[in-house]
């Protein structure tokens, strides 16, 4: 989303910049001949602090607004919104990545999707990533074969959090930007190896729909929104799921009704 934000501001940028060069002709064509050098100077000076003005803009905007806690809860760095929810969808692009997707657009909701590099082998799979990417989703990496850190050497590690690095930049052009372990179960070794990769690492605060009473979309879309466990900056787990898919719609617009805001993860830190 940001990417548009900033093609927006490009070509707003552009086409002032136009109109002032053109003004600034008829103005220096206008002008008497002394006094055109002082005009041009001073359109000069006008155009420079525009792209200043424009420049600081740009950056505010991509300054984090976000930072994962220790529990994996999403807190504001300075006076941003405190009752945000993150909507995070792991273990994808399976059989329903593509719909949830499709959903969260038309509810204009931003939301992380963790891929595991299993999934992304075929043409389609990483067709499938490579749309869900240009719907402005985040990617996050969630391992090449989703297995559990701890059982791991740091060699065996390491290829299973590196590959899938590789495979997401060959597909959509650039690195995931968050990491979820399986399980939640990272090491100190991943944890740094993650952070090292430039990626936020995090577990989640909450979610069903692995357990089997919420395996339906009514019970799932219920929970998610009237748990007891959603507060501030509470960090949603959902799955690639069929049931999980049928109930975005309504977990959006009942986070939204209890008056949370869906944050963008673009705004969330990322280690420097
Ligand atoms: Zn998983």
């Amino acid at each position: 989303m940001l990417i548009c934000l900033s093609s927006i501001l490009i070509s707003g940028c552009a086409s002032s910049e136009q109109t002032n060069s053109e003004s600034e002709q008829t103005e220096s064509t206008k002008s008497a001949s002394s006094g055109q050098e002082q005009t041009k100077e001073n359109a000069q000076e006008e155009n420079d602090d525009q792209q200043e003005a424009e420049e600081k803009q740009e950056e505010e905007q991509q300054e984090p607004q976000y930072k994962v806690s220790e529990v994996s809860s999403i807190v504001p760095i300075d006076d941003a919104n405190s009752q945000v929810a993150l909507l995070t969808f792991d273990d994808a692009p399976d059989k329903h990545a593509l719909e949830i997707a499709e959903s969260l657009k038309e509810a204009d909701a931003p939301a992380i999707f963790f891929v595991n590099g299993h999934f992304l082998t075929t043409d389609e799979e990483k067709e499938t990533l490579k749309k869900i990417h240009d719907m402005g989703f985040a990617i996050g990496n969630h391992t090449y074969s989703h297995a559990n850190l701890n059982d791991l050497t740091e060699e065996e590690a390491k290829e299973e959090i590196i590959k899938v690095n590789e495979q997401v930049e060959e597909i959509i052009g650039e690195k995931p930007e968050f990491f979820r372990a399986p399980f939640g179960e990272n090491t100190d070794y991943s944890r740094q190896l993650a952070e090292d990769e430039g990626m936020t690492v995090m577990n989640w605060t909450y979610g069903y729909d692995w357990e089997s009473q919420y395996q339906d979309s009514d019970a799932l879309a219920d929970i998610m929104v009237n748990t007891e466990l959603l507060g501030n900056g509470a960090n949603l787990l959902m799955h690639d799921r069929e049931w999980t898919a049928a109930a975005v719609p309504d977990i959006v617009t009942g986070l939204r009704d209890k008056g949370y805001e869906l944050v963008d993860p673009e705004t969330i830190k990322r280690p420097s």
